[in-house]
């Protein structure tokens, strides 16, 4: 990344990134929470304490620990200089009012959103990642069907699923795994509870991988046995309406007239009132990152986009569906990456 003109088009003498997300995605360094970046005219350079003196030597920048978190703004006064660069959107007002009592003759400038931006394009190395992070996902799936029966706690089914992704090179969790059955599948992000997963009943697992920092994020709906036919008749919709905006990913398409496409297939046939949240959202080293795929959504898609198509119905206390997939905008088009079925498996 040229640091140089980055510094130039925000007016910048230096940029301090602090937001854990950005630490990873610029220098690698694993554990973004505890480095911050500071970047400046000579470069790019890590802060990290201690516990991280083996990291640190592993990754792309020069690094300085710092031994005492009070030393930080002593070790930051051979950075700080002029116009000093922070991320508006995540650093505190406690660390932001630290710095102006420490530097009062500096220049404190908000900027939103830099990184955020730059990371909706993938590089060929991160979608090699997402690529392998949603393989191991749809072993996963394979891998948990067999597990989910009645009788058996959600609980219990989520964590057979996390113990596979794990063993098989899943760096950790990408998000909470959900396994929720019956009428808690009408909660969109409804985790996975002690509940029993009774027969005649949907059950809907959204779980994601990491590789080398890299999250994948997938969907699937399944049904434990015969379902009623007005479950039947939910699953149904959501995979046209799943199908729809999939098919229509592609550079230059809005966020919005994708999330309509399928929020107007809902509606007709009569669940519009039940799609509570956006279509879908991007995913990178954070679960969810630009671009954002809603009716509010002012993004438009560009080729190495890696995009989610996430339709659901929910109905309170009967129950609910989404279908999730995993897709990377390419020049033409799009490439699918979630490759686990999609017609309604009966358990
Ligand atoms: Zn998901
Ligand atoms: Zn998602």
């Amino acid at each position: 990344m040229d640091f140089n003109a980055l510094l130039d088009e925000l007016e910048l003498d230096v940029l301090f990134v602090s937001n854990p997300h950005n630490v990873r995605y610029l220098s690698g360094f694993t554990e973004g929470k505890d480095a911050k970046v500071v970047i400046t005219r000579a470069g790019a350079s890590l802060i990290t304490d201690g516990r991280y003196l083996v990291e640190a030597s592993q990754q792309r920048f020069p690094y300085r620990i710092l031994l005492k978190r009070s030393e930080m703004n002593s070790l930051l006064s051979e950075f700080f200089q002029g116009r000093v660069g922070i991320e508006a959107d995540h650093l505190s007002v406690a660390t932001l009012e630290g710095f102006k009592k420490d530097f009062p003759t500096l220049e404190f400038v908000s900027t939103y959103g830099v990184f955020e931006r730059l990371r909706r394009r993938k590089t060929p190395e991160e979608i090699a990642w997402i690529r392998k992070a949603a393989q191991l996902a749809d072993q996963g799936f394979e891998h948990i069907l067999p597990f989910i029966k009645p009788g058996v706690q959600e609980i219990e089914v989520a964590l057979e699923l996390e113990f596979f992704l794990r063993k098989n090179g899943s760096e950790g969790l990408a998000f909470s795994t959900t396994v929720a059955s019956g009428e808690r599948s009408a909660m969109p992000h409804g985790g996975a509870s002690p509940r029993i997963i009774q027969p005649g009943e949907l059950v809907t697992l959204d779980f994601g991988c990491v590789i080398r920092g890299y999250c994948s994020d997938m969907t699937r709906t399944v049904a434990v046995g015969k379902v009623s036919d007005e479950l039947r008749s939910i699953y149904h919709a959501v995979l046209e309406a799943q199908t729809l905006a999939l098919e229509a990913v592609g550079p230059g398409k809005r966020g919005q007239e994708l999330d309509a496409l399928a929020r107007n297939h809902l509606t007709q046939r009569g669940y519009g009132e039940y799609f509570t949240h956006g279509l879908g959202h991007g995913v990178g080293v954070f679960i969810h990152e630009g671009p954002s795929l809603s009716q509010a959504s002012e993004d438009t898609l560009e080729a190495d986009n890696i995009v989610t198509i996430e339709p659901g119905v929910y109905i309170p206390q009967v129950a609910g569906c989404r279908i999730e997939d995993l897709a990377l905008v390419t020049d033409t088009g799009h490439e699918v990456f979630s490759k686990s079925p999609k017609h309604l498996i009966e358990l």
